[in-house]
C-alpha cells in the first residue's frame, strides 16, 4: 500500500504514494485535523480545493460524541462529514492518558501534543485489560481496551487505524517508561489479532512506537514494531522537553526502522511546526498531523515566512488595526488572492466573527500544503537540503 518514489541520497527523506481504500496519498504529506469529524470552520470541498489527500479524525472524541454506532449507519466517518479521500484515525490512546495535563493554552505555546483538550475527564484505572475513565462530556465512566479502540475505529471506517498505546507522559520515570512501553506492544499485538479476525479488509493498521526518551527503549520499541504485522508505524508519545530534544527522539526512531522497515510508511503524531516539518521530512518522516495551523487561525494567527517569529504573526494585536496590507503578500491562499486585509482580519477576529477564523485557517492550511509540495519536489529532484536551508532562512512556499 506505500510505493516509495524517490529516496534522498543524503538523509532519509523520501516521496512516496500511499494507496488507501479512498484514494491515494502523496507524501511526505501534512494531515489537517478534523478531531471531531470536522475541520474546524471548513467544509470538506475547501480542504480538497486547498490541495489535501487525507484528513485525521480522533477515536476517543468520536467514541463519546456522536458514537461508532451512529456514524456506521451513515457509511462510515467519511459518508457522514461528506469527506470522500481518505481518512486516519489516532487510537484514543494520548487523549485517555493526557487527561488532566496540557491545556489548549500550552498546546498554543507548543508544549503539548495538540489532539484536543480532555481537561475535564479522569482516568480511573490503568489496567493491563484497558483504561477505565471519566467521560470529559456527561461524567459517564467508560472503558477502553485494544479491542474497543480497534472496534470503534472499524466502524469510522477510517483509511488508517492506530492501535492504542499508553501515551507516556516526559515526567515519569526509566522505570515506569519501559514497563509501560512492554504493555503498549502487548496490547498491539492485541489490537492486531482483533483486525485479523474482525477489522475491514481494506483498513491498514499502524503500529505505534513508544520508550520515551530513552534512547535503548526507543530503538527497542521501533524493532518490536516493525516485527509485528502492521502496515505502517506512527511515533508517539512523550519526545521531550525542547525541539534539540524531540528532533533527537525522531531521529533515533527512524534511524531503526530505516534499518527494520525500510518499506512501511511512518506518521509523526501530533507533531507539525514549520520547522518540525523542514527536520522531520528529513529524517523520514511521510505524514504529519498537528493542530498547529487550524488552532493558531481560530486565535487570529497567520502563518508567515518569519523564522524568527517561529513563522507567526499575532494579526489579533491592536498593532494591525489600521493595516491594509494583505494577509501575505503573494500569496495565492483564497483568502489573500480575494484581497482580505490584515486590518480586516484583526476587526473579524476580535468582533468574534467566525469568518475571521475561517479565511486564516484557509490561509495557514494552503501555506503548509504549498511547503509541503516544495519538499516534495525538492525531493524528487535532489535539492532537498538547498530547499530547507531557503525555508529555515525565511522564503516563502511557491504559489502553485
Ligand atoms: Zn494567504
Amino acid at each position: 500500500m506505500f510505493e516509495i518514489r524517490t529516496r534522498s541520497t543524503d538523509g532519509r527523506a523520501r516521496t512516496g504514494t500511499l494507496r488507501l481504500a479512498h484514494g491515494d496519498v502523496q507524501t511526505p504529506a501534512f494531515v489537517p485535523l478534523a478531531t471531531r469529524g470536522a475541520v474546524k470552520t471548513l467544509e470538506p470541498r475547501d480542504v480538497e480545493a486547498l490541495g489535501y489527500e487525507m484528513v485525521l479524525g480522533n477515536t476517543f472524541h468520536l467514541y463519546l460524541s456522536p458514537g461508532p454506532e451512529l456514524i456506521d449507519s451513515y457509511g462510515g466517518l467519511g459518508a457522514f462529514m461528506r469527506w470522500t479521500r481518505p481518512i486516519i484515525t489516532d487510537s484514543g490512546g494520548f487523549q485517555v492518558f493526557s487527561m488532566g495535563h496540557g491545556s489548549v493554552a500550552e498546546e498554543i505555546k507548543g508544549r503539548g501534543r495538540g489532539r484536543g483538550s480532555t481537561s475535564n475527564g479522569a482516568i480511573l484505572e490503568i489496567a493491563e485489560e484497558g483504561v477505565r475513565f471519566r467521560s470529559y462530556i456527561d461524567g459517564s465512566e467508560r472503558f477502553m481496551a485494544p479491542e474497543t479502540s480497534m472496534a470503534v475505529q472499524a466502524a469510522l471506517h477510517s483509511d488508517i487505524a492506530l492501535v492504542l498505546d499508553e501515551c507516556t507522559p516526559f515526567h515519569v520515570s526509566r522505570d515506569y517508561t519501559a514497563r509501560s512501553t512492554e504493555r503498549t506492544h502487548r496490547w498491539l499485538e492485541r489490537c492486531l489479532d482483533w483486525h485479523a479476525q474482525h477489522g475491514p479488509r481494506d483498513q491498514v493498521v499502524y503500529g505505534i512506537v513508544q520508550g520515551g526518551v530513552e534512547r535503548d527503549l526507543r530503538v527497542a520499541s521501533a524493532e518490536t514494531v516493525a516485527a509485528s504485522r502492521c502496515g505502517g508505524i506512527a511515533i508517539g508519545g512523550s519526545l521531550g522537553q525542547d525541539k534539540p530534544q524531540m528532533h533527537e527522539v525522531v531521529d533515533w526512531t527512524t534511524a531503526s526502522l530505516e534499518q527494520s522497515a525500510p518499506e512501511r510508511p511512518r506518521h509523526l503524531l501530533g507533531i507539525g511546526d514549520i520547522d518540525d516539518l523542514l527536520i522531520g521530512v528529513g529524517l523520514g518522516i511521510d505524514t504529519f498531523d498537528c493542530a498547529m495551523p487550524t488552532r493558531l487561525a481560530r486565535h487570529g494567527v497567520a502563518i508567515v515566512p518569519d523564522p524568527d517569529a517561529r513563522w507567526r504573526v499575532d494579526l489579533a494585536k491592536a498593532s494591525f488595526r489600521n493595516s491594509h496590507e494583505p494577509i501575505l503578500e503573494g500569496c495565492p491562499c483564497p483568502a489573500c488572492s480575494a484581497g482580505f486585509t490584515r486590518g480586516y482580519i484583526n476587526y473579524a477576529s476580535r468582533a468574534g466573527e467566525t469568518t475571521g477564523p475561517r479565511l486564516l485557517t484557509l490561509h495557514n492550511l494552503s501555506y503548509i500544503q504549498r511547503l509541503m509540495a516544495d519538499l516534495r519536489v525538492a525531493i524528487d529532484a535532489g535539492t532537498l537540503a538547498a530547499t530547507v536551508a531557503a525555508f529555515m532562512a525565511g522564503a516563502a512556499p511557491s504559489v502553485r
